[in-house]
């Protein structure tokens, strides 16, 4: 499912804008910042695929791309932006819900967590979210190459903690650094046996 290169598909702003549902697809959706377009170019094994930088408080789209011709990678658009303008997040959140509610093909989330700094606020909102769109998602930490193993188990208590508090969250949290390739091809394991 993996092998061979990701091509982006198309940037979508609106429900009547996505692809045909033609074959399954995860999500990924994480602060900005957190690693994301890091961790979907590891993933792919396509450098520059997924943006490196986000811009804050601009106009996000949901970013399609093929793995192969059985499967979507589909980027969310980052939060938490602390300056990104009201009716921009209002618009977002808008589209967000009726992605996460009315996507047949959609398989799993993955909320990503940056290692260091543990489920916030913000991520707490969106796991309520996919609770409520009854779309089952995993946390992935990322960067896990930042902190030291006492550090890291800590993170993983107060992960697992949130986690329990969610209805639609899968228990198993995959600890990943796109930097050192750690968990990347475990990560690849689990969306690959999705069905
Ligand atoms: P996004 O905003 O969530 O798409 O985050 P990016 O992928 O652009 O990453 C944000 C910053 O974190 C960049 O400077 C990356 O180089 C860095 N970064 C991302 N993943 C890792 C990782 O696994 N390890 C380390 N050390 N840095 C990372």
């Amino acid at each position: 499912l993996f092998a061979g290169q990701s091509e982006f598909v198309k940037g979508v702003v609106a429900m009547s804008g996505l692809p045909p549902a033609d074959r399954i697809e995860v999500c990924f959706a994480g602060r900005s910042n957190v690693g994301k377009s890091s961790l979907i170019n590891a993933l792919t094994g396509t450098k520059g695929l997924a943006r490196a930088s986000n811009t804050p408080g601009r106009t996000q789209e949901i970013n399609y791309f093929t793995q192969g011709p059985d499967l979507y990678l589909v980027d969310l658009p980052g939060y938490g932006y602390a300056n990104a303008p009201l009716k921009i997040v209002e618009k977002w959140q808008k589209l967000l819900k009726q992605y996460l509610s009315g996507r047949q093909t959609l398989r799993r989330a993955f909320v990503l967590i940056d290692a260091r700094h543990g489920v916030k606020a913000v991520d707490d909102e969106i796991m309520k979210l996919l609770d409520t769109s009854a779309v089952t998602f995993q946390c992935v930490l990322t960067k896990a190459d930042k902190v030291k193993a006492a550090e890291r188990d800590k993170v993983l208590s107060q992960v697992r903690a949130a986690l329990s508090k969610h209805p639609a969250a899968y228990p198993e949290i995959v600890l990943t650094s796109s930097e050192k390739g750690d968990g990347i091809a475990a990560l690849r394991s689990i969306i690959a046996h999705l069905e």
